[in-house]
């Protein structure tokens, strides 16, 4: 379609920044952008008819990583990049609440939990020094009194099954992820940012004057500065960058009679999770039943991992003797992981500039990223 000489000089007139992505990271960037340089004329481009990334499609933990991740987080990429990634979730985590109001985003401050079984990844006997440990290191980093303690006490109260111990940290939260999404979306139009949904880029070319941006629309559109925040889809446009794409499945159960689980839960090092959504039970991960056929950016999701959830629900989570819950949604989003579980921030090329791989914990990150990309893009 032949665009009208209005659309030309609106819609697709020459931008100062254009966003590609309508994520979390997207919208954080349009959100920091707008609120420090008002007179910028940005766009965000993104391809679905709604966000069709991860941040409308993932669990809505508000978390910074639990006892046993941190230690494996240790050991892949050091002491000082795993404190440095921890601090931008846990200030991420603070910058979303004094941004937005909890009720706008449904948030919750239940706390979160990790549960430990004998004979699992994580040494168990291990768990007391390393909660020692990781209070030694993060309270003062995070300006806390005790990130974690150990409460395996409350077992009983959740009727897990095989589970042996338990640790707590009171700073997580969980939150509806689609309204927080949608009020960033508001905040940032409000403003003046445009967002074009239903606009995939092709490809980009950047040249002296800044970059041209081809799309399945017809127009080309002109911009001084590029920002990518295309995280598990990252590959389509930068072919060299060290991200894997990561599926997530998730199913939510109808309500369950008398179900006792209130916060976020944590199992063998991040690869389950699941957290109460009212009174219904939401349960996501087992990825690493099935490395390989988890790098994927379908959104289908796998009778492997599916069952195994299952199976998992009734033999850990749920009370012995609990009557199976229906399940009545089931769905997959799309991570990007890489060798090491930092985010990706760079220029790319001149004036394009990449803001990549949350590494699953995007929700938090996502404020300080912007910040960061911005930090660069200014420089
Ligand atoms: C099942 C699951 C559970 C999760 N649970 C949690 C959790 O509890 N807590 C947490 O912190 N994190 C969680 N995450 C991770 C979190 O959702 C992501 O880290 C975060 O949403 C990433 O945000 P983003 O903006 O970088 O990417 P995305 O939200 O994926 O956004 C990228 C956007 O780019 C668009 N796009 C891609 N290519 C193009 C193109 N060529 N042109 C235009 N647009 C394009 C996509 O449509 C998409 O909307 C989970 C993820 C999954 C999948």
């Amino acid at each position: 379609m032949a665009q009208s000489v209005w659309e030309k000089e609106t819609y697709f007139a020459p931008k100062d920044v254009v966003i590609i992505g309508c994520g979390f990271v997207g919208l954080w960037t349009a959100y920091e952008l707008i609120n420090q340089y008002p007179k910028l004329k940005i766009t965000i481009l993104e391809r679905g008819t709604i966000p069709s990334g991860a941040s409308t499609r993932n669990a809505g933990f508000s978390c910074f990583g639990s006892v046993s991740e941190l230690m494996f987080d240790m050991e892949l990429m050091g002491i000082e990049n795993t404190l440095e990634t921890v601090k931008m979730r846990y200030q991420g985590l603070q910058r979303i609440q004094e941004v937005f109001d909890k009720k706008i985003m449904d948030y919750e401050g239940n706390g979160g939990y990790e549960l430990f079984e004998k004979g699992g990844t994580y040494p168990i006997e291990k768990l007391k020094d390393d909660i020692n440990y990781l209070n030694r290191l993060l309270a003062p980093e995070l300006g806390l009194k005790k990130v974690y303690s150990d409460v395996s006490n409350k077992i009983e109260h959740f009727g897990f099954q095989k589970i042996q111990a338990l640790a707590y940290s009171p700073y997580e939260g969980q939150l509806h992820s689609a309204k927080l999404v949608i009020a960033l979306q508001q905040a940032v139009q409000s403003k003046g940012v445009q967002i074009l949904f239903n606009t995939e880029v092709k490809k980009f070319k950047s040249h002296s004057g800044g970059v041209s941006i081809h799309t399945n629309l017809e127009a080309i559109i002109e911009t001084k500065q590029l920002v990518i925040c295309t995280n598990g889809f990252a590959k389509q446009l930068l072919p060299k960058l060290d991200v894997v794409p990561a599926r997530g499945q998730v199913f939510v159960t109808a309500p369950i009679p008398n179900f006792r689980l209130k916060g976020t839960f944590h199992f063998d090092e991040g690869y389950y999770y699941f957290r109460n959504v009212g009174d219904r039970l939401l349960l996501g991960g087992a990825r690493n039943k099935a490395f390989a056929a988890e790098k994927t950016t379908s959104l289908e999701t796998s009778a492997l991992i599916q069952s195994t959830l299952e199976t998992f629900m009734m033999k850990r989570i749920l009370p012995k003797g609990t009557k199976k819950p229906k399940i009545e949604m089931r769905w997959s989003g799309v991570m990007a992981m890489g060798k090491e579980k930092k985010p990706i921030i760079e220029e790319v090329q001149p004036n394009v500039y990449c803001a990549i791989r949350m590494n699953g914990m995007g929700v938090a990150i996502a404020p300080i990223v912007a910040q960061k990309v911005i930090k660069i893009m200014n420089k």
